[in-house]
């Protein structure tokens, strides 16, 4: 068994990089009243005018925060101030102020009632829940007289522990300091992950309350691209783990694409998308197109499936991003952890097993033909050059792959198929000559290869790609992929590691698409290989007993090059 004597908490990496320091927590959060009234003598009015101070002292220190800092970090304290002036929300206070509770416990019902309606919209809404409920304690440490809560001043180096940090404190990050940032909830798109990515600093969100073991002074050693955090990490090798991303970190910033092994071997690197705004990131990246656009991400909490005009419009701000590239567009991959209230089944004994992903539309099949007319029709617009192609996830069947490319076909539609399915990928000789191209979506593939919940951080141990068996499968679908003349990207996590990503390369993957924050570091390590030294590299990897000796053994090889 590998790495018994570390302890590792894992959550979702959103910006690579490593990271060894002392964990710092952020200053607590004010205790929450439970109860208050107004005293007998107060009025309302003048308890609600106690209210209105302390606002105006939080929103002016918010606004000078904000005159002092730039660019993303500007706008969102000036939008935390924004929503300190919230009407709807002083309202909702004052209403409460008026039935007798005083300002502190008015705060929290105010709050409480728009947390729980922004919870049940659900997607990016319930994410700007822990915005609102910063301002909440901002404004009651404020009527109390007490430290605003937030971040604390560090000394030397840290790494910063957060439930999950308010936007008003990541945009005041001092990096000097402040080396990762860790968060026991959040996702990719809250604004923790926003500011570290603009800052470029390793980031880690929805650990779980794993996190709450792990006291502020504890040694640890984080690695934001396989979103773990490790505890007895061995000293040396985390040093030396942190000299070299240093050191490769200035390389990627010197880097330019298109992206090709020293040899001149292409390999194209794109992007993967969750919608327009994100889009419009990677195309300031070295993206050279977008290799996964997640299109159920944009309609998680809708309880209506949207007109084909409306997902046309929706698909197009994708497109409008790149307009003469390559955009890869995935159908909805609705059902296990991303259920859609008007696709996916609601009750399921084991859904990451069940309905999901292109299965949906065998007793549907027109939300998805539906869904295709919208993406043809976005796409109408696109530049002459501009490919368009289309990819069902969770092909299981060559059946099914035949099935999916003629209704791509007869929309005039370039027709793929994730190959994340541990059948597909044994049989990819059978599903090649369906389609046009496959892409490899490692995170299923490693789940339902390993037998093992991609979510359980339990069970990182075995839901990490460099496992070998993964590998195999992924070597079996490019062998297939070269036979047929049928291009294979790979589209998970996997693509992101610059050092997997040389290993898929000399497995004979044609392109990778990741994060865009990762496509330079990706970019510059594949410029440091020869197409052979790739293979070499994969050769090794496929030959190790597990996935710490696959990475072991690439890295060795590496060395050996130098
Ligand atoms: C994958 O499974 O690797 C993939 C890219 O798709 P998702 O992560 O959206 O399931
Ligand atoms: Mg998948």
């Amino acid at each position: 068994m590998e790495n018994t004597l570390q302890s590792t908490v894992k959550g979702t990496g959103v910006v690579a990089g490593v990271a060894y320091a002392e964990a710092v927590w952020v200053r607590p959060r004010p205790d929450l009243p439970t109860e208050g009234s107004i005293d007998q003598e107060a009025s309302s009015e003048a308890e609600y005018d106690r209210f209105l101070e302390a606002v105006d002292v939080v929103a002016s220190r918010l606004e000078n925060r904000a005159a002092a800092a730039e660019g993303q970090a500007s706008e969102v304290l000036t939008a935390t101030a924004g929503m300190v002036k919230d009407r709807g929300w002083h309202k909702a206070v004052r209403k409460n102020i008026r039935s007798g509770k005083n300002a502190e416990f008015a705060t929290v019902g105010a709050t409480d009632k728009f947390v729980t309606m922004f919870e049940a919209a659900g997607g990016v809404m319930a994410e700007r829940t822990t915005d609102l409920k910063d301002v909440r304690d901002r404004v009651i440490a404020q009527l109390r007289g007490e430290q605003e809560p937030g971040l604390p001043m560090v000394e030397g180096q840290a790494v910063l522990f957060a439930d999950d940090l308010a936007p008003a404190d990541t945009a005041t990050l001092d990096t000097a300091h402040i080396r990762a940032l860790v968060t026991e909830l959040g996702g990719p798109t809250s604004h923790t992950a926003i500011i570290a990515r603009q800052l470029d600093i390793p980031c880690i969100v929805a650990v779980g309350n794993k996190l709450r073991e792990i006291e502020s002074g504890t040694l640890v050693f984080v690695d934001g691209a396989l979103g773990t955090v490790t505890l007895g990490a061995d000293e040396e090798e985390s040093t030396k783990a942190v000299a070299e991303y240093r050191e490769r970190a200035a390389r990627v910033a010197e880097w330019t694409g298109p992206a090709q092994t020293k040899d001149g071997h292409r390999v194209q690197l794109l992007a993967n998308v969750a919608d327009g705004n994100a889009a419009r990131i990677a195309s300031d990246s070295q993206a050279e197109g977008i290799g996964l656009y997640r299109t159920e991400l944009s309609f998680l909490s809708a309880s209506e499936e949207p007109s084909v005009d409306e997902q046309a419009k929706i698909y197009r701000k994708v497109f409008n991003a790149y307009p003469d590239s390559k955009v890869v567009v995935r159908t909805l991959d609705a059902g296990s952890d991303k259920p859609i209230s008007y696709a996916t089944l609601s009750s399921e004994e084991n859904p990451a097993l069940g309905v999901r992903g292109l299965r949906i539309a065998r007793d549907n099949e027109s939300l998805l033909t539906r869904q295709l007319d919208a993406i043809a029709q976005a796409a109408e617009s696109r530049g002459d050059d501009a490919e368009t192609w289309v990819m069902a996830p969770m092909v299981a069947t060559s059946k099914e792959a035949q099935w999916f490319a003629e209704l791509c076909r007869e929309r005039g539609l370039t027709a793929g198929a994730m190959i994340e399915v541990p059948a597909a990928a044994l049989m990819a000789d059978k599903i090649m000559p369906h389609l046009d191209f496959v892409s490899i979506g490692t995170n299923d593939l490693t789940q339902y290869t390993m037998a093992a919940d991609r979510l359980s951080p339990q069970l990182a141990y075995l839901t990490d790609p460099w496992q070998p068996a993964v590998l195999r499968l992924i070597q079996h679908t490019c062998i297939a992929g070269h036979e047929y003349n049928v291009p294979v990207g790979v589209c998970g996590e996997a693509a992101a590691d610059p050092l997997l990503a040389c290993v898929l390369t000399g497995l004979g993957v044609n392109s990778l698409s990741a994060a865009s924050t990762a496509v330079a570091g990706v970019g510059a390590q594949l410029a440091e290989l020869t197409f052979d030294q790739c293979q070499q590299l994969a050769d090794a990897a496929l030959n190790s007993e597990g996935p710490s000796a696959a990475r072991a053994a690439a890295m060795e090889q590496i060395e050996k090059f130098n």
